[in-house]
Formats: structure tokens, C-alpha cells, sequence
């Protein structure tokens, strides 16, 4: 063992499991071990390093705001924060945005402003989230969180979430229902349970459901944002129009950012003093973002859904996978043999990826060369 993995085991609470890597450096999608060993990423850091490693344009824009101006709390305004609100509002026809810095906080913001709503309109505390998501690991997220392995040892939890199974039509019905109902919330593609997109159908019904029972309609894009599935936010592929969307994961392309953007019905929800963050939405983490988002053109979205379609066509029918799933360049890949064990082999073979309950999952970089893609989709079929 190495003597960064024996202070891990030494200091670091052991919450990860983590890979047997140290990782010391990287270049786009090419990241270096200790040892000098380079690895193809195709994770990205769980979908937060939109361009890769260390970008030069990423690099630059960020370095000049450190330069300029770093952290001043919320008590001030600052030029990055308000660039990047308008940038978002904007890009997707919400009209406020709170700023938070992670995916679990973004989220605590959604059902914070689904509470305060339901108050003001009817007194409806319930939050409907589906079985098999992920929304984050404080308390309240756990309890929006659909996977009892999640709610072990940390009760008692917040009340007021209900799940339901996802796809299923007439169980979203009944749930919708129930007239203490304020808000559902789901992601477009359950990321963390398996990868597994939402049916267009589904997704249309739970709309209409919501304009039917006067609900709020919330989508987690913590992981599905920023481009990741070839449109900015994944519900564009639907052709809907949520109330509340939550993201954080790529937004900033390495920096810790969440963002609640928030519609019509709630823009005014959230008054002073309901809601903070001494971090979120700093002059930094500010300036990253917006020069991601810049980047996320018609010409790169394009790029992210081609690069998705010659990955399925490689993967799809090979000896060893059962099926891919997923949008974009946010890919599952059911493998015969465990995914953990796949997992392992390609890293020991220079490749980098992750896995989501009994995938393989891909995450890389949305401006991956396509030579290090092809080379990375070949290490992987040697491997499954
Ligand atoms: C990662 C993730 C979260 C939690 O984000 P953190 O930044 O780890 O708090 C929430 N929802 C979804 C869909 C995610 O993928």
C-alpha cells in the first residue's frame, strides 16, 4: 500500500470504497496515477468535469476571478453570481435561481420551496419522489431518496415524502391524488439506480397530472444537467416544462455549484431570510459556470449526442453486454460478468469507469477526443 492509501485508511472517515488508485494529475480525459500510469476517463469525476481535466478555457476563466475577486458571502452582490443566474433563466425559461453547492443542497432548496407553496396553497405537505432514485445524502434528501438501503441507521426521518414505482401509470395516478400532495420530484434518468431513463409517456402523464392536481413538478438534473444527455437539461428532451429544477454535478465543470432554478408558479416563493448559503454561488465557483455554459452550444450538444451514438453502436451486441441504457454521454451498460469486477479490469488496463447498481456506467468528459473514446470503448469490450 501506498503511503497516501495508509493515511486514507489512517485519517479519512471510511465512508468510499474507493478504487486502488492515486490519482495525481490529469489533461482532459487523460488522468495520471502516482506511479505514472495514465488512464482514459470515462467518469469524470461523477459527471462533474465537463471538459475534462484541468481545461485550459476552464483553467483561465476561473484563475482571472480568482485573481480578481474570490468568496464575499451572499451579503454583497457579485458580478459572476448575477451573470450566471441570467445566463441559466435565460437558457431555459425559468425566472429565479438559488444558489447552493452540491446536488444534495440544490435539492434541499426544491423541497423547501415545495413546502413553503404547499403551505400557501392548502396547507399540502406531501412530497411524491419515485422508488429506485437518488436526491442526496442530508436527512431530507434521504427521506425523498427511494432506496430503503439509504434509510438504515439514520432515522427518525423528515415525514412527508411517499414513493412510488417508477413507470408505473396508475400508481402515479392514486399518488397524485391524495389531496395533501404539493410537489413530485424525480430524475429524468435515475442515474444512481442504474441508469435508467423515464419513459416519454411517464413523463408526459406526471405533467399533466401536475397541471391537473395544481402540483408542483420538480426535476433532480443534478447529474442529467449541463449538457450531460445532449440537450442543457434532460427534461428538453420532452418536451415539458418543469417548475423546479435542481443541478449542480457539471454546472461549474469541477467546483463545487448547485442551482435551484425555479418557474413562474414559484419565482416568488422564497422571500427574504427563508433560505441561505455562506458558500453558494461564489465569485469562483460563479465564473466556472458561466464558462461552461458559454461552451454548451448547439455544435457541442450535437458532438455529446453523435459521440453517444457511436458508443451504443460499438457496445450494443457485443459478446459480454446485455444492454446499454441511458441518454447521451451518461450511458449504463448491463455486463454478464459483475460490473465491479468489469470496473476493475478496466482500470487495470488504463481505463477509467464507474458503475450504478448492476451497470457499468459512463460519464466522460463531453469533449473527450474521439480518439481516446474509441480507444476507451475498446478497452472496455476486451474487459466485460
Ligand atoms: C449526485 C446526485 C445528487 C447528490 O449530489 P451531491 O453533490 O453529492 O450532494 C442528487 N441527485 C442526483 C440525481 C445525483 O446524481
Amino acid at each position: 500500500m501506498t503511503d497516501t492509501r495508509q493515511l486514507d485508511q489512517e485519517y479519512i472517515a471510511g465512508t468510499y470504497g474507493r478504487f486502488p488508485v492515486t490519482l495525481v494529475k490529469g489533461q482532459g480525459a487523460l488522468l495520471t496515477d502516482e506511479n505514472g500510469k495514465n488512464y482514459i476517463d470515462m467518469g469524470s469525476g461523477i459527471a462533474v468535469n465537463t471538459f475534462g481535466a484541468c481545461d485550459a478555457q476552464w483553467v483561465a476563466a476561473v484563475t482571472a476571478q480568482l485573481q480578481t475577486l474570490g468568496h464575499t458571502s451572499n451579503l454583497y452582490y457579485t458580478q459572476p453570481q448575477t451573470r450566471l443566474a441570467e445566463m441559466l433563466c435565460q437558457r431555459t425559461g425559468m425566472q429565479k435561481v438559488f444558489f447552493s453547492n452540491s446536488g444534495a443542497e440544490a435539492n434541499e432548496c426544491a423541497l423547501k420551496v415545495a413546502r413553503k407553496w404547499g403551505e400557501e396553497h392548502g396547507g399540502r405537505q406531501v412530497i411524491v419522489t419515485l422508488k429506485n432514485s437518488f436526491h442526496g445524502r442530508t436527512i431530507a434528501t434521504l427521506a425523498a431518496t427511494g432506496q430503503d438501503v439509504f434509510h438504515q441507521h439514520f432515522g427518525p426521518f423528515p415525514e412527508g415524502f411517499r414513493h412510488v414505482t417508477p413507470g408505473n401509470q396508475a400508481e402515479l395516478e392514486a399518488a397524485l391524488a391524495q389531496p395533501d400532495v404539493c410537489a413530485l420530484l424525480m430524475e429524468p434518468i435515475q442515474g444512481e439506480g442504474g441508469v435508467e431513463p423515464l419513459e416519454g409517456d411517464y413523463m408526459a402523464l406526471a405533467e399533466k397530472l401536475c397541471r391537473e392536481h395544481h402540483l408542483l413538478l420538480m426535476l433532480d438534473e443534478v447529474q442529467t444537467g449541463n449538457g450531460r444527455t445532449g440537450k442543457l437539461f434532460a427534461y428538453m428532451h420532452y418536451g415539458l416544462q418543469p417548475d423546479v429544477v435542481t443541478t449542480a454535478k457539471g454546472l461549474a465543470g469541477g467546483l463545487p455549484l448547485g442551482a435551484t432554478l425555479l418557474g413562474e408558479r414559484v419565482a416568488k416563493v422564497l422571500g427574504k431570510g427563508d433560505h441561505g448559503s455562506t458558500f453558494g454561488g461564489n465569485p469562483i465557483c460563479a465564473a466556472g459556470a458561466c464558462s461552461v455554459l458559454a461552451r454548451l452550444d448547439d455544435a457541442l450538444l450535437q458532438d455529446v449526442s453523435t459521440k453517444s451514438r457511436e458508443i451504443r453502436q460499438a457496445l450494443e451486441g457485443c459478446p459480454g453486454i446485455k444492454r446499454v441504457s441511458g441518454m447521451g454521454l451518461m450511458l449504463g451498460v448491463a455486463t454478464e460478468h459483475p460490473a465491479a469486477e468489469v470496473a476493475q479490469r478496466c482500470l487495470e488496463n488504463g481505463l477509467l469507469v464507474l458503475t450504478a447498481k448492476d451497470k457499468v456506467r459512463l460519464l466522460p468528459p463531453l469533449n473527450i477526443p474521439w480518439e481516446l473514446l474509441r480507444e476507451g470503448i475498446v478497452i472496455l469490450k476486451q474487459n466485460v
